[in-house]
């Protein structure tokens, strides 16, 4: 920030921990005046993924806990230094948690437990020669190397077996088909951790859950300081100058604010830090009698800004990278909801999808039929229900076609490759949105087996997949192969029962 003056406005877009740090180190470190800092949200409160929220009444929820551990979280704990409890001003949020850490170090006595209920010993990470050799290749290869390739592409079957593998996956939401690049990249940020993982002594918790113990401390050390949070308004776009090569800069914000458009323009010596996308995204909470509402249509700001601006110039990166490639990116989480003071076994399970896409195991797939319950139909049905537990099947009455729901698993698909015909083509398929894939009647092709191929291979991309079987039109084709019309229809309808 060389070319601020008294009266630079910032504006951070987005109330996660990512704007409120900027927002303290722009008065802590660089100068700003609070009153010119302002913060765009769109939801009712801050903190963005680390939230927190509920009453006694209800019950509380928060999607998740940050492991804080000390080596890897030098930014936080330095912001923390800054930060004051909401209950002692002569304390700090740091010193409260590395105090309340100290005092309540964790120490898992049963990390592993197997399938007969034995514990396992866990300090026996259970890697061998060849795991090893299979890790340190990853780490040591440029990432530029790597490329999209997924973990399970790195490592042979021992590995997966591994305690260290069953450990590290937990402890940091790792699947074996996730981006290796980003195993190796948590490698290297948490090998400290790897002496320790087994119980895991490393990480630090907060005293109250993270939205009260770090969230709130910040939002009124901020809000003693003038910065202004600006509640219900989404950021929907924004004006550049400049290019890549020469340098961009925001000239405008456009904004809705209560359902109205509205701008903020940007003088020359202003600025606006924006948060592309989040993890939490359109999630929405379910509870045990009622599923999560399953979101499609990117109803939150975060990616549809990114989208926005991704449209204007390709160095803005690719955001449905993130959000719309692959289903398996909706994680469904089972929280503890917790009501009163103390949390009690049996008490209500909230559900949670967070993220764009459908989670494995989670009705909403669906597989449509010309006709409610033909052969390939039903060869269909057996494919899903290979997939995971059986479906809901419903009729469309109107056009006599059927409808199943089918579920999926995330087991890993092999032998499938996808080869564009055009440019056009790679376009749509990179795009992931919605796989239309026709299941022909009266051909061989179309087996279980690899129905259920086609079908794992394409739940595990698109967000949406259909299954049309034109077994009515057929009858044209076998007339024209010679059967009378009735025979021909006869059959045609054959197939389909
Ligand atoms: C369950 C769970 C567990 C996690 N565990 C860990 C962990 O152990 N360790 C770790 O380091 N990290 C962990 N994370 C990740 C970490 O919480 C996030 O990386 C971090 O909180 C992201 O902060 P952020 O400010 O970048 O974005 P977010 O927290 O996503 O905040 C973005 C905010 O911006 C708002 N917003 C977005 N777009 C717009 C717009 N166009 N207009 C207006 N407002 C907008 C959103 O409403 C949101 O409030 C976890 C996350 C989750 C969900």
């Amino acid at each position: 920030m060389t070319t601020t003056t008294s009266d630079t406005r910032v504006y951070l877009v987005g109330g996660g921990i990512a704007s409120l740090a900027a927002a303290v180190f722009l008065i802590r470190d660089a100068g700003l005046h609070g009153e010119n800092i302002r913060i765009l949200e769109e939801l009712p409160v801050v903190g963005g993924a680390l939230d927190g929220t509920g009453d006694p009444g209800r019950g509380f929820v928060a999607r998740g806990g940050r492991m804080l551990e000390e080596e890897a979280y030098v930014c936080l704990w330095d912001l923390l230094e800054t930060i004051p409890t909401l209950t002692d001003p002569d304390k700090t949020v740091k010193d409260e948690v590395w105090e309340f850490s100290r005092k309540w170090s964790s120490h898992a006595g049963a990390r592993l437990i197997d399938r007969d209920h034995k514990i396992l010993d866990a300090a026996d990470l259970g890697l061998d020669l060849r795991d090893k050799a299979e890790l340190v290749r990853l780490l040591a290869l440029p990432e530029h190397v790597i490329g999209a390739r997924r973990i399970d592409e790195f490592f042979s079957d021992h590995f997966f077996a591994t305690n260290f593998w069953a450990m590290w996956r937990t402890t940091f939401a790792f699947q074996n088909w996730h981006s290796a690049i980003e195993l190796k990249r948590y490698m290297l940020r948490f090998a400290q951790e790897l002496p320790r993982i087994h119980t895991p002594a490393g990480v630090r918790r907060t005293r109250l859950h993270q939205y009260d113990s770090i969230v709130r401390p910040i939002q009124q050390w901020l809000a003693d300081r003038g910065v202004v949070t600006e509640h219900g308004t989404t950021v929907t776009d924004a004006d550049f100058t400049g290019d890549a090569v020469s340098g961009r800069r925001i000239t405008a914000l456009r904004v809705v604010r209560d359902g109205r458009p509205g701008t903020y323009e940007l003088g020359e010596h202003d600025y606006a830090f924006l948060t592309l996308g989040s993890m939490t995204a359109d999630a929405a909470y379910g509870a045990d009698d009622r599923a999560p509402e399953l979101i499609r249509d990117k109803r939150d700001g975060a990616f549809r800004l990114w989208e926005a601006i991704a449209r204007k110039a390709p160095d803005f990166g690719r955001p449905n990278t993130f959000c719309g490639r692959t289903p398996r990116r909706h994680p469904l989480r089972a929280l503890q909801h917790r009501r009163g003071a103390g949390h009690h076994p049996g008490q209500p399970q909230h559900r949670c999808h967070m993220g764009r896409r459908r989670p494995p195991g989670v009705p909403g797939a669906d597989l449509v039929g010309a006709r409610g319950d033909g052969r390939v139909l039903r060869r269909l049905r057996r494919a899903a229900g290979a997939l995971g537990p059986p479906g809901r099947t419903s009729r469309t009455g109107a056009h006599g076609g059927g409808l199943m729901t089918g579920n999926m698993t995330a087991a890993p698909v092999g032998g499938l490759v996808a080869t564009p015909l055009s440019a056009a083509c790679a376009d749509v398929l990179a795009q992931a949105e919605h796989a239309c894939i026709g299941v022909g009647p009266f051909n061989s092709y179309f087996s279980v087996g690899r129905i259920r191929q086609i079908a794992q291979w394409a739940y595990e991309r698109f967000a949406q997949v259909d299954f049309f079987v034109p077994d009515g039109p057929s009858a044209y084709t076998l007339q024209a192969l010679g059967y009378p019309p009735e025979r021909a229809e006869w059959k045609a309808r054959r197939q389909g029962q």
